[in-house]
């Protein structure tokens, strides 16, 4: 059965496999790509997904469309039944070629880590070469929410989880404010791993 894996799973912590270009639009690869978008309309709440998070250790990652939607941007979560215009994003074999020198404390949770959430230091801006569904090469370059996915999205083909580098992890929904000001490199989050539950 299609599930996402939780934190505990190794397949999380794996250095995802790159996909030989030839075989980008094999039946395999059609078939993750595809179960990684519908497992991904399955979540209110989830921007983007990694082939890791349904137990593919390969080199993969889709971004829901309906972030480019102004009615999520209103209310980052849409009406049951509305139709989302833009199409997933799909991202194969993506490497990340420029990050932004600035950087901001951002929210960030993981459907892998539930119900954890945590700050994380990220670059505002980053630019990812990476191949399409057709094996087309591409670069995209994003600033804000785009630019976040980036960053963990890849981080999950290196089999890093974001509470490896969050500080201030706890159970919890997003807080009102987008992102923490702007301030130096703290040390680690104090909560120690073992004591992190997950509900799923
Ligand atoms: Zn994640």
């Amino acid at each position: 059965m299609l599930t996402i894996v939780q934190k505990e799973n190794p397949v999380l912590r794996a250095i995802a496999k790159e996909i030989p270009i030839q075989e980008i639009t094999s039946a395999h690869i059609k078939r993750v790509i595809r179960d990684m978008k519908k497992m991904l309309k399955t979540q209110p709440d989830g921007v983007a997904i990694a082939a890791p998070q349904i137990g593919e250790s390969v080199r993969i990652f889709v971004v829901s469309g309906k972030i480019f939607e102004e009615s999520w941007q209103k209310e980052l979560v849409l009406p049951e039944g509305t139709a989302v215009q833009t199409p997933d994003l799909t991202f194969i074999n993506p490497r990340i070629l420029k990050l932004s020198k600035t950087k901001k404390w951002m929210h960030e949770g993981c459907l892998s880590v539930r119900p954890l959430w945590g700050e994380v230091e990220r670059s505002t801006n980053a630019t990812v070469e990476a191949y399409d569904e057709t094996g087309k090469k591409f670069t995209r370059g994003a600033g804000g929410l785009l630019a976040h996915i980036f960053q963990h999205e890849t981080d999950h083909l290196d089999g890093v989880l974001f509470i490896d580098h969050a500080r201030n992890v706890a159970p919890g929904q997003v807080p009102e404010q987008a992102a923490a000001p702007k301030k130096s490199r703290e040390p680690k989050s104090p909560v120690k791993k073992s004591t992190i539950k997950t509900k799923k």
